[in-house]
């Protein structure tokens, strides 16, 4: 079968089918215009041919051989047989010359004795090359002896009569010639006749070549022009995708640069929704992030019509109960996660969100209706990118936050410490000048812990400073903040608290450590008690400095009246009342 593809070639073909249409067109026109000129070309080839034979025949025949010419008699053996086969051969009259023209010998006896002069015969014959002349005739002027019984002749028709001069050589000498003569009529029609047929073959080969070739290049073409289409389509197809992906990378990389320039999980979030809803905007979304105490997770965002419940637990969700990306609608049988709200058949994901090898989240992305199964899956690969960008970024705020935690809070108590109490009584002082709010500090410090820890030991020393920075952690309400400012001494911001309020949380708190009771081992440790100095913004100084310095003198001067007992910055000496513990047990917490 032809191969097609070496029809693909435009111009190739073009130059194919227009030299066939040539060939084609050109036989033709041979057929119904017989070049002449190749007809006697093709006539004298054949004479020529044929007079080379006579020569040769009669040269072999004569006794002399080409002598005979140079001689220019013939034996009597040689005349009878020149006689006999003029009558048997197809060569009817033929004549010998010697060297100078002078017919030797003529079927047509009369010739004998007269010369050639005609010019060919000095110049071409005698220079030993053939020479050849072919004219019409009226019948009339032809030789009878030429016409036979086998002639169809009619009178008066004219004839075609070839004439052939060969020369005889001897040693390469010129010695002679032989001139054959004889009538070509018929032979000019069977040639004719030939090459009609001969060009009618070759152009009904070239039309059907034509043919053939047109057909074969329609149907290359046809082939080529839905493969070019094929081609085309799948070019289209292949560039979308480029630009699709390119899309979606410039989209990650936008959303790892903005999440991970997010200060809060909350920041995070809000920005989590914008970006999911460009990058797969087929897709219903949501985010849970596990609680602090990690028993329950807690809807963070959700977008592109998704929703979140408040909070879910983790074996409500495949993808968190078999630690990997679960996917619903993809088997013949599975299930739907139990926090996916709408029971329908619209294919999900569930993606835990890892941070540092723990699982922090789960994103929970749902085919939004309309969208095709195939369509929705293939999301997934970009989907599980986008997961993994927020993992980290939740990775890494939530690093952020426990440093930033650790670097505010005191290890042993959980209390803030020194450094957070500074910049907090900062901020919260400027906010009191700036609104003329009031604001008291107190500060406490456990009294004899030397002799405690002495007595104890250091650990046990360490559980009752515990327990002191837990009654006073409770204590604290609202903006108010409780420090441990390092050894056995902690501090107290109590904004909008007036002097007299302040007093009543101080006693509250020194009354609340009296009572604290802890455990150690198999015994119960001596209960401890503090001295706490209280000092107000802005009586007591309007700078941290002083203000704490403030406190601190008001908590020695408590320690000079003999401890366990709260003094109050500015007051000269303390009452016997102050000094003494209060009788009543005073409530902990923030005055209402
Ligand atoms: P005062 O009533 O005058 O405050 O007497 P004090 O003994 O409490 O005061 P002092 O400053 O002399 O001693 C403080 C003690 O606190 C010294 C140290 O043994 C103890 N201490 C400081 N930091 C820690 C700590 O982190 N853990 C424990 N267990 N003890 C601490
Ligand atoms: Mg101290
Ligand atoms: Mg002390």
């Amino acid at each position: 079968m032809t191969d097609a593809r070496l029809f693909r070639r435009p111009r190739l073909n073009m130059l194919l089918v227009l030299f066939l249409g040539l060939a084609t067109a050109s036989a033709w026109l041979s057929v119904v215009y017989l070049p002449t000129p190749l007809v006697d070309r093709m006539m004298r080839e054949d004479i020529s041919h044929e007079a080379e034979n006579w020569r040769t025949r009669v040269l072999y025949a004569l006794e002399g051989g080409s002598l005979t010419f140079e001689r220019g008699q013939l034996t009597a053996a040689d005349a009878e047989w020149l006689d006999e086969v003029t009558t048997l051969s197809d060569i009817y009259r033929f004549k010998l010359f010697t060297a100078d023209g002078r017919v030797f010998w003529s079927s047509r006896p009369s010739d004998v004795g007269t010369v050639n002069e005609k010019p060919y015969f000095q110049d071409v014959v005698a220079r030993g090359r053939k020479y050849y002349k072919a004219e019409m005739k009226p019948m009339e002027e032809v030789d009878s002896h030429l016409h036979t019984e086998h002639d169809h002749h009619l009178p008066g028709e004219t004839l075609c009569v070839a004439e052939i001069y060969t020369p005889v050589m001897h040693d390469g000498r010129f010695v002679g010639a032989i001139e054959f003569y004889t009538d070509i009529t018929e032979m000019g029609h069977i040639f004719t006749e030939r090459l009609r047929n001969i060009f009618l073959a070759l152009s009904s080969i070239s039309l059907l070549l034509l043919l053939l070739t047109s057909v074969v290049i329609r149907h290359a073409g046809r082939t080529q022009v839905r493969m070019l289409r094929q081609r085309a389509l799948k070019e289209r197809e292949m560039m979308d995708d480029q630009m699709r992906l390119a899309r979606e990378v410039r989209l990650l990389g936008e959303l790892n640069e903005w999440l991970q320039s997010s200060r809060s999980l909350g920041e995070l979030f809000e920005m989590v929704g914008r970006f999911m809803s460009h990058i797969l905007p087929d897709c219903e979304g949501s985010v849970y992030v596990y609680s602090n105490s990690r028993d329950v997770l807690m809807g963070a965002a959700s977008w592109n019509g998704g929703h979140h419940c408040d909070h879910i637990r983790a074996e409500d969700c495949w993808g968190l109960r078999r630690g990997r990306t679960y996917s619903f609608g993809a088997s013949e049988v599975d299930f739907p996660c139990g926090h996916s709200e709408a029971q329908d058949d619209r294919p999900s994901f569930c993606f835990p969100v890892l941070a540092h090898g723990e699982t922090v989240g789960l994103l929970h992305l749902k085919a939004r209706p309309g969208l095709g199964v195939e369509d929705f899956r293939a999301s997934q690969k970009l989907a599980q990118m986008c997961a993994e960008q927020i993992s980290l970024a939740i990775a890494n705020v939530q690093m952020r936050d426990q440093l930033h935690d650790r670097s505010i809070r005191d290890p042993l108590t959980g209390l803030y410490n020194r450094r957070h109490l500074t910049d907090t009584l900062r901020r919260l002082l400027e906010r009191s000048g700036r609104e003329d709010r009031p604001l008291s500090i107190l500060s406490i410090d456990v009294d004899h812990f030397k002799r405690f820890n002495d007595t104890h030991g250091h650990d046990a020393g360490d559980m009752v400073l515990r327990a002191v920075g837990k009654v006073l952690e409770q204590a604290c309400d609202g903006d108010e903040t409780a420090c441990r400012m390092g050894g056995e001494e902690f501090m107290l911001l109590l904004p909008d608290l007036g002097p007299e309020a302040a007093a009543l949380r101080a006693e509250a708190l020194r009354h609340a450590v009296e009572h604290i009771s802890v455990r150690y081992g198999e015994k119960t440790l001596p209960r401890v008690t503090v001295s706490i100095g209280l000092a107000m913004h802005p009586d007591d100084g309007a700078m941290p400095q002083q203000l704490m310095k403030a406190a601190d003198d008001a908590l020695y001067d408590a320690k000079a009246r003999g401890r366990n007992q709260v003094a109050i910055a500015g007051e000269e000496t303390a009452g016997a009342d102050a000094t003494a513990p209060p009788q009543e047990p005073v409530q902990i917490g923030k005055a209402s």
